[in-house]
């Protein structure tokens, strides 16, 4: 099992150095830097806060360069919710200490020594059980997973109060740890599939080795399997996962058991026998067979996952108006999509994640290529500006299934993450030019005739909708802009406000108040989102000059204003 990549949070240009050695130590990890003090980060953050929490929140490992007082207070509030924590680290600025803080159990001690030996230095550690044993027993390699952690305290504690202990069962990983041992102890520590009552006197270590094959999802599946478990008297940690057909992939029962009872699913081709490792045992219920190793299952080996397809918006372009969604499933992605210049605005990538960049006209092809690799069991992403759903690519890839009868293209998991819209965004920044109905157009005649965007323009601007125009003009398409103002003219005074909010949320961003009559079309490029107010849109000055838009909830006194 791979381990999540740490992210390294830096604070000032002098933890450079430090924080890039350690970068070394974990092939993929990011180094995050606060905007204004840092050069050179790969990522930039605004706020060191809001950063370190949404990363402790996502379970990504962090590794501050800064006091460990800043980080605990930081992560204070989050500490009391959580059971399960990532391994949290604060590391002196020259890389002269290195201080595991919080995720004892996620393996922060075996991170802290990594980066001890990467920096020269001894890492500070306190557990008191990992300093006398040289391992932590309630932390076992992947593979293995201990049955009760509160028990598993006190049997530690026993431990470092003077008992002896005996081994049970294969744990290849003691070996190693400098153990108090004797075959007449009273505590054990028991390694094994089968099932047994929690003990005081034994630390219980399930091997992940059981593979619990299933023939269809049906209703109370996670019930049958606990009793097939247990009828077989295996426990149901020592279920390295579920193997089904590939057939039943989309199964909503069997992705619901796999939940409850908090195991991975696999599939595998029909004959799944041979994905097993071990003689399938045929129990009472035929649905249900189980198998068990004698040692660790790897699951790269069974089967494949399920595939999943994300289409997601990545805003308009500035990282904290990405949605944390969006985010995360940009960081679990093995293959993301898109046109180049979003490809590169979603990245950093790490080095295992696979960029496939096309030019922005092959949405169809793109769109089938993502099917084709989802399929293949991988995490897919495709990324748009914006909304995923707002003149780019969600629909396009409707359209491939929709388009597609292969069985394998239907079973993924396919997922929307919306974005902020460019006209949302634009309208922000200007105040609340969309406060009131309002009609978002691509003028693009790319993909319609130009008769039915003249249609829609004359119909949006007689009934007094606000607009909102995404692909306003580019150079392929330049007369368009100018014949549609013409038609909006028809319908809106001179003074009606207009905003052109140009790279919005981008470096370089514009935003622009005018009004009807003054608007020219060489003021809008391809980049520009034009907003155009309706007849109770109003401007307002601000405090500091600049105007505010909007758009009142309400017409007022205004009773009749369509014309
Ligand atoms: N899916 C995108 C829209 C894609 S169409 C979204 O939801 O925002 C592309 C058009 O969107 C551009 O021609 C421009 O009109 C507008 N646009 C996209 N990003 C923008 C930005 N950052 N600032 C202003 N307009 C933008």
């Amino acid at each position: 099992m791979t381990r999540p990549v740490p992210a390294i949070v830096i604070l000032g240009n002098g933890s450079l150095a430090t924080a890039r050695k350690i970068a070394q130590i974990y092939p993929g990890a990011l180094i995050h830097g606060l905007a204004g003090r840092v050069d050179g980060a790969d990522r930039v953050y605004h706020e060191f806060g809001a950063t370190l929490r949404e990363l402790y929140q996502q379970d990504t490992p962090i590794i501050a360069l800064c006091a460990a007082g800043i980080v605990i207070r930081t992560l204070a509030p989050l500490l009391l919710e959580k059971g399960a924590e990532p391994p949290v680290l604060a590391v002196a600025e020259d890389g002269s200490a290195v201080v595991p803080l919080l995720g004892g159990l996620g393996g922060v001690n075996v991170m802290a020594r990594e980066i001890g030996a990467g920096l020269n230095v001894a890492a500070a550690i306190t557990t008191s059980g990992e300093l006398r044993f040289g391992t932590c027993l309630l932390n076992p390699p992947s593979g293995y997973a201990l049955a009760d952690l509160e028990l598993g305290k006190r049997f530690v504690s026993d431990l470092l109060a003077g008992e002896t202990v005996r081994i049970e069962g294969s744990a290849p990983w003691l070996a190693q740890a400098q153990l108090p041992e004797d075959a007449e102890a009273r505590l054990a520590v028991h390694v094994g599939p089968g099932e047994r009552l929690p003990s005081a006197n034994e630390l219980l270590i399930y091997p992940r080795s059981v593979v619990v094959a299933v023939s269809t999802g049906t209703e109370g599946l996670a019930k049958a399997i606990r009793e097939a478990l247990h009828q077989a008297q295996i426990a149901v940690q020592s279920v390295a996962c579920l193997l089904a057909a590939d057939t039943e992939m989309a199964s909503v029962q069997l992705h619901e058991a796999a939940l409850e009872l908090g195991v991975p699913l696999r599939f595998g081709s029909d004959d799944l026998a041979k994905a097993i490792p071990q003689p399938v045992s045929m129990l009472g219920d035929e649905r249900i067979a189980i198998a068990v190793a004698e040692q660790p299952l790897d699951l790269a080996k069974i089967g494949r996952p399920r595939g999943r397809l994300a289409v997601v918006g990545l805003g308009p372009g500035a990282a904290e108006l990405m949605v944390p969604a969006v985010k995360a499933e940009l960081a679990r992605a093995n293959d993301v999509l898109g046109y180049e210049t979003y490809v590169r605005m979603a990245g950093p990538f790490r080095d295992d994640q696979v960029l496939h960049c096309t030019d922005n006209r092959e949405e169809m092809q793109r769109a089938r290529h993502a099917f084709e690799l989802a399929a293949q069991g991988r995490s897919v992403v495709v990324v748009s500006s914006g909304d995923p759903g707002v003149f780019a690519m969600a629909a396009a890839v409707l359209e491939a299934l929709h388009e597609s009868s292969d069985p394998a293209w239907h079973s993924v998991d396919l997922e929307m993450l919306p974005g902020v819209s460019a006209s949302l965004a634009t309208a922000a920044q200007a105040g609340a030019p969309l406060g009131h109905d309002f009609c978002v157009l691509s003028l693009s005649d790319n993909l319609k005739p130009w008769s039915i965007i003249e249609k829609r323009l004359d119909l949006a601007a007689q009934a007094d909708l606000a607009l909102a125009f995404y692909n306003p003009i580019s150079r392929s398409r330049p007369w368009q802009l100018g014949q549609a103002l013409e038609i909006v003219v028809r319908h809106r005074e001179p003074q009606t406000p207009v905003v052109l909010g140009r790279d919005i949320g981008r470096p370089g961003q514009t935003l622009r108040v005018t009004t009807l009559g003054e608007l020219t079309v060489d003021q809008v490029d391809m980049r520009t989102m034009v907003i155009i107010g309706s007849s109770t849109t109003r401007v307002i000055p601000r405090a500091d000059g600049r105007p505010w838009v909007y758009t009142p909830r309400s017409y007022g006194d205004k009773l009749t204003p369509i014309q």
